[in-house]
Parts: structure tokens; C-alpha cells; sequence
């Protein structure tokens, strides 16, 4: 076995596929320290969009729940893993979305590993964009519904794939809100118009919408004007709402139901720990009391998406604080992003496979609590980089 998997290894290493994990030895946040050395980094690859994951009060809110409900409960909800503070959160979350219910897991991937199978059979289908996240692919593998892949956000694609699915009884469609490679977000005006004619369901994966997207950061349904017509959405506690962990799924209370009875990753695994409940029911008070956090950043998105497209950079997607910088080569968005981190800039190159062959690029995430001063460090950095390796004139 283990010369199997060394060899293995090997061959991952040799397609220069190895993910290397650096070793951040402070809190997450816009600055951090690194192991070994490498203080007052600024950091613009997490999922911190909103800053909450080290927000005074959001942590406060962990401490008290830790105290008050205990380290976790050693069970899964239904045998006796329910606490007040659970259901609490799930009111919340269906408030906050604007929908009858919602169901609690430990993370998204478990929301997503679990809905399709609960909810489809056989006779039904479920239409997924080609890019969707891995953890709804999963999901989809695991239901016996028929599947239909659409390409990515191409609504003729769809209609067509929808004609075709019309012979069966219920129809699905899948889609990420936003998409965490090229910071594009679903077309769900006409996935929404294409689902009412076609008599389908639509659900969204929201992990990178959820607390900013849309006017009060409801997310892409908000933003696109379609929070009736929009079925199911999955999300996530672990990236803007506080970022510690655990999903969602959030929907109509009868599908809810149906998830707390047939659900495999809700029904086999722990509830979800009081601090991590504590850590997200405060950032989502915090959301609900005011929609400052988000909207300034999206004004930190757009100082950032502007200055760089004014420095002669191509950036993906629209809007969104994903803000790919895309450079093609794959070996130069290894190098530049390096180059970055000897500057004090923390970002990540992506190339093949995670991203298409020749679409190269390194991934910016912008959070509501990094400065004017931070941003403009940033492309300060890219544009020194990018001259030195040839990616600007
Ligand atoms: N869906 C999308 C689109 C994601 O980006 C992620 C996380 O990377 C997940 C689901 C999984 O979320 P979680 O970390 O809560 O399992």
C-alpha cells in the first residue's frame, strides 16, 4: 500500500497538481501572520468577505454559547442533538432568506451531498450547469434522477436540455449563485423565466452570495430581482457569516421536512457545535440590523476591479468580490503570485485542472474590512509583478 500511494503522489507532484497548505499562526483576517516568519501579510484569498470571522462580537457570541450550551452535543439532531440555539438559527436563516424553513448541517458540501437524493427519484431530472461546484456534483451522482449538464450559464443549452426533460415528472435545475472561479454570477432572471415555462424547480447554491449580494446582501435572488422564483437555496456558515463552519438549505417547510426524515448527511452526522451556532446567528443579526457591511464592500470591490482594469489587467467576472486577475500561462500565475507574497501580498494562482487549460489566473477575493490603503498595495504589487514578468507592457 504505501509504495502505491507514494507513487501516487509522485504523480500528482509530477502533473503539478500538488496543493501546498502555508500555515497562517494568527487570527483569519486582512492581516495575518504566517508561520515561520511572514507578519503584517495582507490576505486576499479567503472566503472573509464580510470580516466577520474575527469580529469582536462574533466571537463574544461563540464564547457565550460555548459556555452556556457546551463544547457539542455527541449526537445527531434527532436522537438528542437539538438544542434551542438550533432551532433559533434555523428561524433565522429562513427569515433572513425570506422562506417558510431551513435545516441545519455541517457544512454546505453535506447540504449539497444530501438534497438530491431526498428529494428526486427515478422519474424526475435535475439539469446542472457544467461548472457547478464539486459538492453538487456529488449530490447529483448520488439521486437517481435522470441528469441532464447544461454549458455553463448558456440558456439555449438549458432551454434545449429542458425540451428534453419535459417527459419526466418533476424538473430540477442546479445552479451556483456565484461562481467561485470567474466571479460570474447565474443568469437566474432568464434561469428563472426558462424554469416557469418549462414547468422546472430552480435551485441555487449561494456559498459565495449569501451576507453581500443584492441590496441587503441576501444574495444573487435579491440582487437579480427573483427571491419568489427562486425554490431551494443551499449556503454556507463558513465563508460571510462568520465564517466557522456549517450549510444550509433553506426552502419550503415541507421540503424541509422531508429533509430532516430522509437527509443521510443531516440524519448520520453530529449536530453542529454551539459555537459554531453562535458564531453564525450573530452575523446574521449583524447583517439584519444594517446593510453597511455590505455594501462597502462593494465598494471595495469596485476600487479594486477599476484600478486594475486601469492598470491594463483582464479581470473575470462582474461586480463581484471574486475578482480573478487572468493571466493564461500557468507557470506565470505561480510566479507572479509568489513575487506577490515576497511583497506582503497573499494570493493564489489557479491553473489547470481547476481551471480550463490556458485560462490561468490568480484569484483575488476583496473583504468588506480591508482599506483604501490595503487595495491599493495590492494592485501597486500586481502592477510592479506584472511588469517585471512580462504579463503588462
Ligand atoms: N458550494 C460552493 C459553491 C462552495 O464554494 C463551497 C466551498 O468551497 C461549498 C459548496 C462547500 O461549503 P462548505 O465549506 O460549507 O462545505
Amino acid at each position: 500500500l504505501r509504495r502505491r500511494l507514494e507513487s501516487e503522489l509522485e504523480d500528482i507532484r509530477g502533473a503539478g497538481t500538488w496543493k501546498s497548505e502555508r500555515v497562517i499562526a494568527s487570527r483569519q483576517g486582512p492581516h495575518l501572520r504566517l508561520a515561520g516568519g511572514g507578519a503584517g501579510i495582507i490576505n486576499f484569498c479567503a472566503n472573509n468577505y464580510l470580516g466577520l470571522s474575527s469580529h469582536p462580537e462574533v466571537i463574544r457570541a461563540a464564547v457565550e454559547a460555548l459556555e452556556k450550551f457546551g463544547a457539542g452535543l455527541s449526537s445527531v439532531r434527532f436522537i438528542c442533538g437539538t438544542q434551542s440555539i438550533h432551532k433559533d438559527l434555523e428561524e433565522k436563516i429562513a427569515r433572513f432568506h425570506q422562506r417558510e424553513d431551513a435545516i441545519l448541517y455541517a457544512s454546505c458540501f453535506d447540504a449539497n451531498a444530501g438534497i438530491f437524493e431526498a428529494l428526486l427519484t427515478p422519474e424526475d431530472a435535475v439539469l446542472s450547469d457544467e461548472l457547478n461546484h464539486a459538492s453538487i456534483i456529488d449530490g447529483i451522482r448520488l439521486c437517481k434522477a435522470n441528469k441532464y449538464r447544461y454549458k455553463h450559464m448558456d440558456m439555449q443549452d438549458l432551454e434545449a436540455k429542458l425540451k428534453e426533460a419535459q417527459k419526466h415528472r418533476l424538473r430540477l435545475v442546479a445552479t451556483d449563485g456565484a461562481f467561485s472561479m470567474d466571479g460570474d454570477i447565474a443568469p437566474l432572471r432568464e434561469i428563472c423565466q426558462l424554469a416557469q415555462k418549462y414547468d422546472a424547480l430552480v435551485f441555487i447554491d449561494e456559498c459565495h452570495a449569501t451576507g453581500f449580494l443584492g441590496p441587503n446582501g441576501r444574495g444573487t435572488d435579491e440582487l437579480l430581482g427573483v427571491m419568489d422564483k427562486v425554490t431551494i437555496i443551499n449556503s454556507t456558515l463558513g465563508k460571510a457569516l462568520g465564517g466557522a463552519a456549517g450549510g444550509y438549505t433553506t426552502g419550503p417547510k415541507p421540503l424541509i421536512d422531508l429533509l430532516r426524515q430522509r437527509s443521510r448527511p443531516y440524519l448520520f452526522s453530529n449536530s453542529l457545535p454551539p459555537a459554531v451556532v453562535g458564531c453564525a446567528s450573530k452575523a446574521l443579526d449583524l447583517l439584519m440590523e444594517s446593510n453597511a457591511i455590505a455594501q462597502s464592500m462593494a465598494a471595495k470591490t469596485q476600487r479594486f476591479r477599476s484600478k486594475m482594469m486601469a492598470a491594463g489587467f483582464t479581470i473575470s467576472g462582474k461586480d463581484h468580490p471574486i475578482c480573478p486577475v487572468m493571466l493564461g500561462d500557468a507557470r506565470l500565475a505561480s510566479v507572479m503570485a509568489e513575487d506577490m507574497l515576497n511583497r506582503g501580498i497573499y494570493v493564489i494562482g489557479f491553473s489547470y485542472p481547476v481551471v480550463p487549460k490556458g485560462k490561468a489566473r490568480i484569484r483575488v477575493q476583496i473583504s468588506a474590512v480591508h482599506s483604501d490603503e490595503d487595495i491599493d498595495r495590492c494592485v501597486e504589487a500586481f502592477t510592479e509583478v506584472g511588469r517585471k514578468h512580462g504579463a503588462l507592457s
